[in-house]
Parts: structure tokens; C-alpha cells; sequence
């Protein structure tokens, strides 16, 4: 049976208000205000709490992905709260177009809202697949190259505040000034400007510089912790239980690979899917294209973080190689050999305790995540990988405990790094016998010679 929905029209770019569900903080904060500029009222959603997965619970299957239960229990509290008008409000919702089911969340979230009472809102979808035809977000070339932008800065931003926070003298500088550049990033972008290459390759290693200008003190040795796992419980605070807070908490440095991977991913598979399964010459090559424009931004992150001498990730053209000979890259459900590649990337950068992210209900990244736990352990034994999942039911201290366990092993390890090195007994230089002994090894030969002579 065909369901019937109202759909988004132009002239409800004046009289409604947008909501957007809140996955990742900071770079949906500068997606929102490139949404401003094209007309659109929008607002990032703040709600949490547990009453927003009851909510969920209320009108979507309990054994649908733990992702959709959250974005849809989050657009039903919200609209619960009576803060906004039915008659002028609309959601908007992204639609990966991949096999995975965040295809079909629109149409869960459809049906909840008809359940719910609200079957008069629009509910707008945000894909770069072709799919809503005639209610998704229109999409133009400039528009396009801003979201882009807008992700880009948002990694960057969350970037330098991961690497500066733990190790900064006067605590909050690196959250004030993330705050400050997020508000300046934001306001260019709502005006139209601030998203060329150009722009960015001027503002990128200014923004990195002003980063590592905040004074630090790095001598004391921080656990340095990967997350990884599906897109929403990785980022969203509402989706990991405040994991980054958290971790902050245990004296951690925290490394969340960029949203732009996850974008490229995608932009990847179109072509891969093409060359191994048969498509045109376009969706064979179309990868290659968006790949490239990405490319040339990416160079600017890359290089703005390593000349302030953080840590950058590896280009999009080096990570799809990380996971050779662990798992295939027909693996393209949910964040498939990505989430792979990203935990080896981040072993081998020295991020070797990782959180891997689970959500209830998703099987393709308990394969690419979870399965590969114990390949990756066998090419690189210092991984200290912990899956960790996440549903309506699983107990924050649970999860705290677990990952408090992980810590425990990389904190262990740190504590042996940083120790000065023991020498052996017989390799210490002590006073014996009115002899002073020396290193054994090269010298060892000379030494007992020496001591002969003087026995003799
Ligand atoms: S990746 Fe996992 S959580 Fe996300 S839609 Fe697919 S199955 Fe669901």
C-alpha cells in the first residue's frame, strides 16, 4: 500500500523551521549554518536523556538499529516538548543510499510520526544518491562545495581541541577557542563566504596556528584512544553516552577519525560498486572525480595540522589501503572496510587503545568492526581494541567499566614506556670487588680482559 506524506515545498523554506537531528556536534553546527545561507530556518537539536530512547521505544520496533531509535526518538521529543508548531515545522533526515538500512530511516521515521500524531510534518532527505525525488535537499555545485567546506572545518576544529585539550595549562583555552572560531566559521558561512579552496587554504593553517600557540605542558604522557564504530554512535553524545566527556574524564587523548572519511568512503564505493559489479563509464569514474575535488581540500588539512605539529590523518588514497589483506573492499555495508582501516590507521599512528562503537542491531559493523578484532591483533599485537555496545538497555556504568578495562592495559603500557630503562644486573655499571664493571656486549671482551690483567 502506497503511503501518502506531505512533502517539502519551496515556499516552506519561509514558513518552516527545519529541525536537524544532532549527530556530530561541531561539524553539524557549521552544516547548519551552510543551510542558513541557502534560506533554509533551521535548528540543531540539543535534546538528550534517556526519555529520548523511551520516546524512540514508543514508535519504532525495539529491535531496529539503536541509530534510527535515537534520530526518531529525538524529532518526537522535540515535537513532545510543545516548543514548536506542528503546522510550521519540518525534519530533515540523511539517507546514505548505500545497502545499509540508514536508507530506510525516513520511512521509519515517517511511520512514527503518522503514529505519533504528527503526520502533517515534512520530513526533508539530505543524499548525494538520487533518491526522494522531488523532496530532498536541492542541491547545487556551490551548495555542495560549502557542506564540504563546513565538514572539513568542523574536522579540523574538532581535531586540534582533541589534540590540545588534554595537555593545555589553563583549562577551557582550547574549548574557548574552538567556540571562537566555530562562531567566526559559521558567520562567514551563513554569508556566503569562506568555503573556496582558496579561503580555506588561508584560514586552515591560521586557524591550527592560534591551536598550537595555547600553552601546553606535553610532558605528562596522556592513554592516547581511537573511537571508531557506526557513524552515529561514534560521534553523537547522545548515541555513545557521552563517550569523549568521559574519556576526557580518564585523562585520555582522544582521536575520532574526521566525518570526511566516512563522506569519501561513500564517494568511493559508487565506483567500486561499479567495477565489481558492472555500470557505466560514469559510475565507474564518477569517484575518481569527487574524489579528486576532495582530494585538493584535504591536502590543506593535512598539512595545516602537521606544520603546527599535530597529528593528521592519512590521505583518503593511503587509508583505503590500511586494511590490505584483513578484510575486502566489497565490504561497503554500513561504514564497512572503513571502520577496519581506521582502527589499523589508527594502531599504527599510535593510537593503539581503540573503542570500537556498536549500535545495537547493526550487523554490518559487527563484521568490519567486532569480526576483524582479532585479525587486526594478529598483524599488530599491540592493539588494545575494545567493542563496546550500545542499545536502549545497556547500562552507562556497563559500558564505563568495560571501557575502564581497556584503560587499564594502555595505561600499563605507558607506565612501562615511560619508565626509565631497567638494565639486567649484569649489564649495570657497579663497583664489584674494587672492579667498576662495564657494559657487556662490544665492550664486554675488553673488560674481562682488563680484570684478568688486574686478578693476575
Ligand atoms: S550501519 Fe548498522 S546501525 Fe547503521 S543503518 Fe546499517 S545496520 Fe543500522
Amino acid at each position: 500500500m502506497d503511503m501518502q506524506y506531505p512533502v517539502f515545498t519551496a515556499e516552506m523554506k519561509k514558513t518552516h523551521k527545519l529541525l536537524i537531528p544532532n549527530m556530530a556536534p561541531v561539524q553539524f553546527r557549521i552544516l547548519a549554518a551552510a543551510m542558513e545561507h541557502e534560506g533554509y530556518n533551521v535548528e540543531l537539536l540539543g535534546n538528550c536523556g534517556s526519555h529520548v530512547a523511551e520516546e524512540g521505544l514508543r514508535y519504532v520496533h525495539n529491535d531496529t538499529c539503536y541509530p534510527a531509535l535515537l534520530v526518531i526518538g529525538q524529532f518526537l521529543d522535540a515535537l513532545e516538548s510543545g516548543k514548536y508548531d506542528p503546522a510550521h515545522t519540518a525534519l530533515i533526515i540523511t539517507q546514505t543510499g548505500g545497502g545499509c538500512r540508514a536508507s530506510n530511516y525516513i520511512f521509519l521515521l515517517r511511520k512514527a510520526l503518522a503514529r505519533a500524531g504528527y503526520g502533517q510534518i515534512p520530513v526533508l532527505s539530505l543524499n548525494f544518491s538520487g533518491l526522494e525525488k522531488g523532496n530532498s535537499l536541492p542541491m547545487t555545485v556551490p551548495f555542495a562545495r560549502m557542506l564540504l567546506a563546513a565538514i572539513y572545518y568542523g574536522d579540523l576544529l574538532a581535531a586540534l581541541r582533541a589534540q590540545t585539550e588534554p595537555y593545555e595549562e589553563n583549562a577551557g583555552d582550547a574549548e574557548r577557542l574552538q567556540g571562537k572560531w566555530l562562531d567566526s566559521i559559521c558567520s562567514q558561512i551563513r554569508s556566503g563566504k569562506g568555503y573556496s579552496q582558496r579561503e580555506m587554504r588561508r584560514t586552515m593553517p591560521r586557524i591550527a596556528a592560534e591551536f598550537a600557540a595555547i600553552p601546553v605542558d606535553r610532558s605528562r604522557k596522556k592513554v592516547k584512544v581511537g573511537v571508531v564504530g557506526e557513524i552515529y554512535v561514534k560521534y553523537s553524545p547522545l548515541g555513545n553516552n557521552d563517550l569523549e566527556k568521559f574519556l576526557a574524564s580518564q585523562d585520555c587523548e582522544v582521536n575520532l577519525p574526521g566525518l570526511m572519511g566516512f563522506v569519501q568512503y561513500c564517494a568511493y564505493n559508487i565506483s567500486e560498486t561499479a567495477q565489481l559489479y558492472g555500470g557505466t563509464f560514469f559510475e565507474k569514474h564518477i569517484s575518481d572525480v569527487v574524489l579528486w575535488y576532495i582530494g585538493r581540500m584535504e591536502k590543506v588539512i593535512i598539512s595545516a595540522l602537521r606544520d603546527n605539529g599535530y597529528h593528521a590523518p592519512l590521505p583518503f588514497r593511503e587509508l583505503i589501503h590500511q586494511a590490505d589483506g584483513i578484510i575486502g573492499r566489497g565490504n561497503k555495508m554500513g561504514e564497512g572496510w572503513l571502520l577496519t582501516a581506521e582502527m589499523v590507521e589508527l594502531v599504527r599512528a599510535g593510537y593503539e587503545n581503540i573503542i570500537c562503537a556498536q549500535p545495537f542491531g547493526c550487523l554490518p559493523n559487527h563484521i568490519c568492526g567486532k569480526g576483524m578484532i582479532n585479525k587486526i591483533r594478529e598483524v599488530y599485537p599491540t592493539a588494545n581494541i575494545a567493542p563496546i555496545d550500545y542499545d536502549p538497555s545497556a547500562t552507562r556504568v556497563n559500558q564505563e567499566n568495560r571501557i575502564k578495562l581497556m584503560l587499564a592495559v594502555g595505561r600499563e603500557r605507558l607506565e612501562e614506556q615511560s619508565a626509565p630503562e631497567q638494565k639486567p644486573a649484569a649489564q649495570m655499571t657497579v663497583i664489584h670487588g674494587g672492579v667498576k664493571r662495564g657494559k657487556q656486549g662490544s665492550g664486554g671482551k675488553e673488560q674481562k680482559e682488563r680484570e684478568h690483567r688486574i686478578a693476575g
